[in-house]
C-alpha cells in the first residue's frame, strides 16, 4: 500500500528534498497535501506535478493567484496558517512531513499528532518549544514521531535493537558551522554573507544562520532530550567538520555505535518514511568509499553561547526553551536584516532568557502567549 503523504513546507530545502525522494519512489509514496507559505509560484508547479488532494497557501493575499492556476484541476485550494493546521489532519493522510520553520510548526504538529498521524519532523523548533507536550500528545494518541534531522535519524538507527536503559549517552556531532575555531574578537566582524555559507549543508536561512551560531546544535540536544527521553546531561556535542558521522549513541558497556553517510538529508527524509524498513537508495552509490579522515574538536561553548543557553534553559524547564526560542527566531530575523550584529543575536536570547518569567506550561495557548511576550520584549529591546 502506498503511504499518503502531507508534505507541509513543501517549498523550503527539506520539502523540496522530500518531494525528490517521493520522484524517486513513486510505488510507494503519494502526495495528498502540499502547503507553503509564500512561494505561490513554485506551490503551483508541485501541484501541477504531483497532483495533490489540496494545497494551502499561507500568504492569504496570494490565495486568488493559486487558485485560479488550479481552476481546470482537481486540486482543492485553501489559504492561512489555520488550513495549514487543518491539513496536518486530512483524513485520507497517513504521514505528515514537517517541513515548516520555527513556532509556526507548532499547532500543524499537535494537530497531527491529535489525529494520529505518524509524524516525519525536520520543524525541531517544534520540540524545542513544547518538547514535553508534544511528547505526551504523541504518546497518548500512539502517533509515532521520526525524526528527519540527520543527528537524530543517527541516533534512532543507533539505537534499532537497544534498550533505552543501556544508553550511557547520546554524543551528537556538529560540523562547526562556518566560523569554527574563530574567537569572540573575530566573531564581532562577521558579516551575513559569510554566515549564510555553511561548509557542508545548504539549507534554509533561518536554520543557516543557526549553524553559524551553533544555537541549531543547542536545539538539537533539548530535541533529543525529548525524542529519545533522555536527560541532557547524558548529551554530549561534539565537533566534527567532515560531517560523515551523524551521530553517535555511547552505551553503558563502553560500545560506541556511530551512524555515517555522505551529507545529503535525502536519506533521513528516506529512512523516516520507510522505517523500520531501509530500502535501496539511488542517493549514495558510493558509501563513504574515499573518505580518509575523520576528525573531532571540542565544542567552544564560551564563544558560542547559544549552546550553553540551550543546556542552561533545558536545565530552567518550564517555558524557558520556548522563551530562547522566540529570542532567537526575532535575533535571527533582525540579523538576516543587517539589523543587528553576529553578537548581538546572543545577547538578544541572553537577555530574554534573564528577563522573562517562564513557569510551568500545560498547554499549546500558554506557549504561544510566552512566545508573543518574548517577541514583543525582543523588538522593545531593539529599539
Ligand atoms: P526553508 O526556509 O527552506 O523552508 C521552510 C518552508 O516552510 C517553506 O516551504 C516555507 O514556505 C514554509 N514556511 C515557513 N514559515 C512559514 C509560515 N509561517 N507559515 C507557513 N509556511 C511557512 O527551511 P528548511 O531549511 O527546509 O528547514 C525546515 C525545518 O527543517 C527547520 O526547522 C530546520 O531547522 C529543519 N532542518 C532543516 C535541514 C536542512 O537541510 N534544510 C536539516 C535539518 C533540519
Ligand atoms: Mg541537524
Amino acid at each position: 500500500m502506498q503511504q499518503r503523504l502531507a508534505i507541509l513546507g513543501s517549498t523550503g530545502s527539506i520539502g523540496k528534498q522530500t518531494l525528490e525522494v517521493c520522484r524517486q519512489f513513486p510505488d510507494r509514496f503519494t502526495v495528498e497535501v502540499l502547503t507553503a507559505g509564500q512561494r505561490a509560484e513554485e506551490l503551483i508547479h508541485q501541484a501541477l506535478e504531483f497532483n495533490p488532494n489540496m494545497v494551502v497557501i499561507g500568504d492569504e493575499s496570494k490565495y486568488d493567484t493559486v487558485s485560479e492556476a488550479l481552476k481546470n484541476t482537481d486540486v482543492k485550494v485553501f489559504c492561512g496558517s489555520k488550513s495549514i493546521a487543518d491539513a496536518a489532519t486530512v483524513e485520507s493522510v497517513d504521514t505528515v512531513v514537517l517541513a515548516l520553520v520555527g513556532i509556526a510548526g507548532l499547532e500543524p504538529a499537535y494537530a497531527a499528532l491529535k489525529a494520529g498521524k505518524k509524524l516525519a519532523l525536520a520543524n525541531k523548533e517544534v520540540l524545542v518549544v513544547a518538547g514535553e507536550l508534544i511528547s505526551k500528545t504523541a504518546i497518548e494518541n500512539r502517533a509515532a514521531i521520526i525524526p528527519i534531522d540527520s543527528e537524530h535519524s543517527a541516533i534512532m538507527q543507533c539505537l534499532q535493537g537497544e534498550s533505552s536503559a543501556s544508553i550511557e549517552k547520546i554524543i551528537l556531532t556538529a560540523s562547526g558551522g562556518p566560523f569554527r575555531g574563530f574567537n569572540k574578537d573575530q566573531l564581532q566582524h562577521v558579516t551575513l554573507q559569510q554566515a549564510l555559507a555553511h561548509p557542508v549543508w545548504s539549507m534554509g536561512n533561518k536554520i543557516t544562520i543557526d549553524s553559524a551560531t551553533m544555537m541549531n546544535k543547542g536545539f538539537e540536544v533539548i530535541e533529543a532530550r525529548w525524542l529519545f527521553n533522555i536527560p541532557a546531561e547524558k548529551i554530549d556535542v561534539v565537533v566534527h567538520p567532515q560531517s560523515i558521522i551523524h551521530s553517535m549513541v555511547q552505551f553503558v558497556d563502553g560500545s560506541v555505535k556511530a551512524q555515517m553517510s555522505r551529507p545529503d538529508m535525502r536519506l533521513p527524509i528516506l529512512y523516516a518514511l520507510t522505517w523500520p524498513e531501509r530500502v535501496p537508495a539511488p542517493f549514495q552509490t558510493n558509501g563513504i568509499k574515499d573518505i580518509f579522515s575523520l576528525t573531532f574538536e571540542k565544542a567552544d561553548t564560551e564563544t558560542f553561547r547559544h549552546l550553553s543557553l540551550a543546556f542552561e534553559a533545558i536545565k530552567t524547564g518550564g517555558g524557558a526553551p520556548c522563551v530562547l526560542n522566540a529570542s532567537n527566531e526575532i535575533a535571527v530575523d533582525l540579523f538576516l536584516h543587517n539589523k543587528i550584529s553576529f553578537l548581538d543575536m546572543q545577547q538578544m536570547s541572553e537577555a530574554a532568557l534573564s528577563k522573562i518569567a517562564a513557569g510551568a506550561i500545560g498547554s499549546i495557548e500558554e506557549y504561544i502567549a510566552l512566545d508573543a511576550e518574548t517577541r514583543i520584549f525582543c523588538q522593545t529591546l531593539n529599539h
